[in-house]
């Protein structure tokens, strides 16, 4: 059973429930996130179904985080939508991405519905590694205006993939007929997005190139979008495998780009992308503001915080005092960086 912690907030275990009128911007675990371009991401769960052993976000069932979010209310997501899309000089696209994977909350087709209303909206994509997925999911995201699904998948074999996914039931040949089916049979588009391990998915990545060639993916953006991987302060680690330079992974590329005559090495404009006037809230480095403790986390010392007049949503740091839920504290806010807040007490 949930219970209620504050106005729109309610806790189950250690996932936390949004609702209206908690807000929906200042977090980067929930909600939306400006960073001044023509798209924007749309994040309404932490949650993962997988525990990749390289996840640069730390998600699934070997995180070490001691709270999660899950934004609960559609209507009310999409009207923060709307508010950042008539910010913005033109079609904007939505991205839904998440600290986690968005296809753990269940609203999700309805939460791709309401945000296609807006007439500005021009691609609605969600990236995912589709565990947990159905064909009836599919039919239901497509119903619901799906433009586009990116994809993470980095090896087609079955045993390397359940073992890299931290998950022995990840099923990457049911994954790969759902992918296929999304675009046959709905033309919902894919962009397949792997990371590259070097030394661990080098031949699988061409594996997953032909794949992706043969099917005709990339409709209106390149097919594959290789990532680089990437150790990250919060993420996971593989051991015994180091982080490739850029160079290397560009050189990795252009060889992939000769071999197979597609590209790889891509930037923002291969995805439409490009500066677009950025949504923030008005609170800067340095400004002081009442903060309202609604609880711990994502991480110990962090505290999900909301301003006291109920505005924006924010993350407070503290190691030393005690802070409790419910408390009222003045925080310095020492980061705005893309709309992100975070704060430490006074
Ligand atoms: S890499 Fe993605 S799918 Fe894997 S655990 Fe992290 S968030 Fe989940």
């Amino acid at each position: 059973m949930r219970k209620t912690i504050l106005r729109g907030v309610e806790r189950k275990g250690s996932t936390y429930y949004l609702n209206r009128p908690f807000p929906l911007i200042g977090h980067l675990y929930f909600g939306l996130i400006d960073r001044g371009l023509n798209i924007i991401q749309a994040r309404i769960t932490s949650l993962c179904n997988l525990s990749c052993r390289f996840c640069s976000v730390d998600a699934g069932q070997s995180s070490r985080r001691i709270a999660e979010f899950m934004v609960w209310d559609p209507e009310w997501f999409s009207e923060w939508v709307d508010l950042i899309v008539s910010y913005k000089e033109d079609g904007v696209d939505v991205l839904f991405d998440a600290a986690g994977d968005p296809v753990t909350n269940p609203l999700l087709p309805e939460f791709i519905r309401l945000t296609k209303r807006n007439r500005k909206v021009r691609w609605v994509i969600l990236e995912t590694r589709l565990h947990g997925a159905t064909r009836q999911l599919i039919d239901e995201l497509a119903e619901a205006g799906l433009d586009r699904i990116n994809v993470s998948i980095d090896t087609l074999d079955a045993q390397k993939a359940a073992y890299l996914s931290g998950n022995p039931s990840y099923n990457i040949e049911n994954v790969v007929k759902l992918v296929e089916y999304a675009f046959h049979q709905h033309g919902i588009d894919v962009h397949v997005a792997p990371v590259w391990i070097p030394g661990v998915n080098d031949h699988d990545l061409e594996e997953i190139v032909e794949w992706a060639i043969r099917n005709g993916f990339g409709r209106r953006i390149p097919p594959l979008g290789i990532q680089k991987y990437v150790v990250h302060p919060h993420g996971r680690k593989i051991q015994n495998i180091d982080e490739p330079s850029w160079e290397e992974w560009e050189r990795f590329l252009r060889r992939l780009e000769d071999k197979y005559g597609v590209k790889l090495v891509l930037s923002m404009s291969d995805y439409g992308l490009r500066k677009s006037k950025q949504f923030k809230p008005p609170l800067r480095r340095g400004d002081e503001t009442w903060v309202i403790i609604v609880g711990e986390g994502p991480y110990q010392h962090e505290f999900l915080g909301v301003t006291k007049d109920y505005k924006w949503a924010l993350t407070l740091l503290s190691k030393k005092e005690v802070i409790e839920e419910g408390d009222i504290i003045l925080a310095r806010i020492i980061r705005d960086k893309d709309g992100i807040l975070i704060a430490v007490p006074t």
